[in-house]
């Protein structure tokens, strides 16, 4: 009976959701997701019942849309769409990431700011949730017309932000130059000289190691999942996909504790490199990615004895660790009975939601190790979180003293986790762990605060 009541409220929350937000399947799966675990976990807590929180946290406090009109090369006039979605700063400012990119819409930074206020809970640094971004393609953009994109955003953006307020920083389609482009109309036109944004350079109050965080912090974040079984990244075969920051990150990171990437990819399919991606292969992909060009084929170029496979997922190939670091939806059921079969022991996501549920579901039931990006991509918010401190005490820490940190947050970050997550055989399921660890903090801080 109690069970069936549980069973009753996740569908009839899920139902209320949808009904509000039409046409927003990301979004939706994004809470789906979160409401199968948190809701079951309410419902034995007696101060959380009734208190709409997870109903609360769906809404966001604050939806920002405008319009973003800039000048091409060629003089003509284009007209983007902007947005920042300021989904909850129960305990500390909003923040998150920008998206440049053509399939931004409002499902997909909802989804990204819900999953951000959980991700930011679990990094115990005091970040709300935020995510923001526009439609517009960088791709076979010019430099100088970057500039102008993003001197139109943050025009506007400029408005809403602030250091005590919302504090962006890049996501995909937004790198050190894009923040760059940013932080400069953002001073320029508000006087201030503040840590407003986060991934600067280091010459205007960036931090170090920032760029390498988010993947050094997911392989940080596997290698735990790997120990609770007695294994290490030691000459585990290793599928990745992508090739911007985030993969860029974890080859690095991954190659250096033992481990030998075999692919990485792009919107046109994946390379298979047997030898492993590894020594200049790995500085080769943050030249790939400076090009623009958005092709995993031109691995080639330089490498010719790698293989490229057109228009197919790395998850085919035979791997004992699986990290999806490209985008949401990368990684589906198929995708998953391939690694399960393949005997992926496993999964740790560096993407946001790459996996869909299906998948995530079909990895759970075989009891393969898998975690949410919630979790295992953290590092990269939590290092924005200590950029924020540098700012904030006018001084810079040592490549070792963040890389330090970060570690130390990562493993807190699988401890809570694990805490949660565990089952009555053991297993851990990092899903649940993540969202409810993610949801008591930012839950404690709702109901302390009234409702507001
Ligand atoms: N976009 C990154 C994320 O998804 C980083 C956000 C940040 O540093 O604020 O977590």
């Amino acid at each position: 009976m109690e069970l069936y009541n549980v069973e009753q409220k996740i569908q009839e929350f899920v139902a209320k959701i949808e009904a509000k937000n039409p046409n927003e399947p990301e979004f939706l799966q994004a809470v789906k997701e979160v409401a199968i675990t948190v809701i079951p976990f309410i419902a034995t807590r007696k101060e959380y019942t009734g208190m709409k929180l997870l109903e609360r946290m769906a809404e966001p406090e604050r939806t920002i849309i405008f319009r973003v009109p800039w000048v091409d090369d060629k003089g003509e006039i284009q007209v983007n769409r902007g947005f920042r979605i300021q989904m909850n700063s129960a305990i500390g400012p909003y923040k998150g990431g920008i998206r440049f990119h053509p399939t931004v819409n409002l499902s997909v930074l909802k989804f990204l700011a819900f999953e951000q206020t959980f991700k930011n809970s679990l990094t115990t640094l005091p970040m709300g949730g935020g995510k923001g971004g526009s439609d517009f393609d960088p791709q076979g953009k010019s430099d100088m017309e970057i500039m102008r994109f993003c001197q139109a955003f943050m025009t506007e953006m400029c408005k809403h932000i602030g250091p005590e307020t919302d504090v962006p920083a890049g996501d995909i389609g937004v790198g050190a130059r894009e923040i760059g482009y940013l932080f400069g109309q953002y001073k320029k036109i508000r006087n201030e000289f503040t840590g407003v944004l986060t991934g600067k350079g280091l010459a205007y109050g960036g931090s170090l190691i920032r760029p390498e965080a988010t993947g050094y912090g997911v392989v940080y974040f596997a290698e735990q999942m790997l120990k609770t079984i007695g294994q290490d990244f030691r000459d585990k075969v290793i599928c990745v996909s992508g090739f911007g920051n985030v993969a860029w990150g974890v080859v690095k990171k991954a190659t250096e504790l033992g481990g030998k990437v075999v692919t990485i990819s792009g919107p046109d399919g994946y390379i298979y490199d047997k030898e492993g991606i590894s020594g200049d292969k790995i500085d080769f992909l943050l030249e790939m990615r400076a090009s623009g060009n958005n092709r995993a084929e031109d691995y080639l170029k330089k490498f010719r004895s790698a293989e490229f496979h057109a228009g197919k997922h790395p998850w085919e190939v035979k791997c004992d660790v699986a990290i999806p670091a490209a985008t949401q939806n990368e990684l589906t059921l198929d995708d998953a009975k391939l690694l399960v079969n393949n005997g992926v022991i496993c999964v740790t996501e560096a993407a946001n939601m790459p996996s869909t549920l299906d998948a995530i579901n079909h990895f759970l039931n075989n009891k393969v190790l898998f975690s949410p990006g919630k979790a295992s991509n953290a590092g990269g918010v939590a290092t924005s979180g200590l950029e924020m401190t540098q700012n904030s005490i006018r001084l810079n820490w040592s490549s070792e003293e963040v890389d330090a940190r970060l570690k130390e947050i990562m493993i807190g970050i699988h401890k809570l986790c694990r805490d949660y997550g565990k089952e009555a055989d053991g297993y851990v399921n990092y899903v649940k762990g993540a969202n409810i660890a993610g949801f008591v903090k930012v839950a404690e801080a709702m109901l302390a605060q009234g409702v507001v």
